[in-house]
C-alpha cells in the first residue's frame, strides 16, 4: 500500500492501535493535542511533542532564524494552550547539517528563549546530533491543568455552538505569498500575512480563560485547517459541524491577495492551516460569556462560526451554495490543502 493511500492520520491510527495503554492514570493517550496524565492531587500533566522540518515545516532560506526559534516553541505550546493547561518546562532535540554556521543555531536559539522566557517555561534537556541534509527540530513540551478544567477534543454535545479566537487563513496566504517570489512592494503590502506565517502565537491566555467557562466542551489549536481540526472535535465527539462562511474572521489583506493572484481564497481560510488559533465548542446559554473570555484574554477576534449537530462531517453554508466535507486541511502524505468535496 502507499502512504498517501493512508494518509498521516491513517498512519497514526494504523501504528498506534497495536499498542497497549497499562496504566490507569492516562486520562489521554493518543488521539488528542497532548497526554494527559492523571497526577493524582487535583491537576493533570499534560504532554505534547512536534517536530518541524526543513522543507516541510518551513523554509530555511526565508525565515529568520530567530523566528524559526520561537516558531518552534509556539506550535508546541499551542497544543497546551488547547487543552486549556499552562505550560511548565521543554526538551529540544535537534538534527543540525554540517554547513550551518554557529550564528545561525545562536539567533536560532535566541528565538527560543525569547519564547520560553516570556511564557516562564524552562528548557529541561533535549538530544544534538548531525544531520546529512536537512534540519529537524523537535520540541516536547510539560504543562499542567486542573484536572476538571482541563478540555479534550472528544467531550462536545450536541448542540454546542462553534467559536473560533482569531482570522484564519492568514498563515497560508503568506506561504503561497512567499513561494511565489514577492516584490518588495509586495513584501511591504502583505506584511501582515507573511508574519502571520512566520510568527504565531500560542493563545495560552485564551485556552486558559475558556477552560474556567463551565459551558466549553471541547477544544482544539487549529494547526491543519479549520475543516481538518474541527473535524477531529467531530470525529472523536461522534457529531457533525455546520459552519457559516461569512463569519469566519480573516484578515481583509488576505482576500485582496487572492484576487490579485487568481487563488480561491477560501482555500486558505478553511484548509489552509498553521494559524494556531484556537476553535472550541460550548453550550448554547454560555456562549457569550465564553466569547467575552476569549476577548477579555486577548485573542483578536473571538467569534461564533457554526452548531454541532448529530451526523458527520463538516458543512460549510455559504449565501449561494453549501458544501459538505468529509475531511480536508492539512494531511501529510496525501494531497495538500486541496479542498475535497463530497
Ligand atoms: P497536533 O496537530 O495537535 O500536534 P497531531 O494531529 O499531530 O496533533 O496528532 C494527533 C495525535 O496523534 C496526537 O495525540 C499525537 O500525539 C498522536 N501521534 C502523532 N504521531 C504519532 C506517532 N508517530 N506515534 C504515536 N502517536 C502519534
Ligand atoms: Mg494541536
Amino acid at each position: 500500500m502507499k502512504l498517501s493511500e493512508l494518509g498521516e492520520f491513517g498512519l497514526i491510527a494504523r501504528t498506534t492501535r497495536q499498542f497497549t495503554r497499562f496504566h490507569a492514570n492516562e486520562i489521554q493517550g493518543i488521539g488528542d493535542d497532548c497526554a494527559v496524565i492523571d497526577q493524582g492531587n487535583g491537576t493533570v500533566l499534560l504532554v505534547t511533542t512536534d517536530i518541524l522540518m526543513d522543507r516541510i515545516h518551513f523554509l530555511r532560506d526565508k525565515i529568520p532564524p530567530e523566528l524559526l526559534g520561537r516558531k518552534s516553541l509556539n506550535v508546541n505550546l499551542s497544543d497546551i494552550a488547547a487543552m486549556g493547561g499552562k505550560p511548565l518546562s521543554f526538551f529540544i532535540s535537534i538534527a543540525i547539517p554540517e554547513n550551518i554556521p554557529v550564528d545561525y543555531l545562536d539567533r536560532f536559539f535566541n528565538g527560543i528563549r525569547e519564547a520560553a522566557d516570556s511564557e516562564h517555561v524552562s528548557l529541561l534537556g533535549g538530544d544534538t546530533t548531525g544531520s546529512k541534509q536537512d534540519l529537524a527540530i523537535n520540541i516536547l513540551v510539560l504543562g499542567e491543568a486542573d484536572s476538571q478544567k482541563c478540555v479534550l477534543r472528544s467531550t462536545a454535545r450536541n448542540g454546542d455552538i462553534i467559536q473560533v479566537s482569531g482570522p484564519l487563513g492568514a498563515s497560508a496566504a503568506g506561504l503561497h505569498l512567499l513561494l511565489s517570489e514577492p516584490s518588495e512592494t509586495e513584501w511591504k503590502d502583505y506584511a501582515e500575512l507573511i508574519e502571520a506565517h512566520f510568527d504565531p502565537r500560542a493563545r495560552l491566555a485564551t485556552g486558559q480563560a475558556l477552560a474556567q467557562i463551565p459551558g466549553v466542551s471541547a477544544m482544539i489549536d487549529i494547526s491543519d485547517g479549520l475543516i481538518q481540526d474541527l473535524g477531529h472535535i467531530c470525529e472523536q465527539s461522534s457529531l457533525s459541524g455546520t459552519i457559516r462562511m461569512e463569519h469566519i474572521p480573516f484578515n481583509p489583506l488576505l482576500m485582496d491577495l487572492s484576487r490579485k493572484h487568481g487563488i480561491d481564497p477560501w482555500k486558505w481560510i478553511l484548509a489552509g492551516g498553521e494559524d494556531y488559533e484556537l476553535c472550541w465548542t460550548v453550550s448554547p446559554e454560555y456562549a457569550h460569556k465564553a466569547l467575552q473570555a476569549a476577548r477579555e484574554s486577548g485573542a483578536p477576534a473571538p467569534t461564533t462560526i457554526g452548531k454541532l449537530e448529530s451526523g458527520t462531517g463538516i458543512t460549510v453554508i455559504a449565501a449561494d451554495q453549501t458544501r459538505t466535507f468529509p475531511n480536508g486541511g492539512w494531511n501529510h502524505f496525501q494531497t495538500n490543502g486541496e479542498i475535497r468535496t463530497t
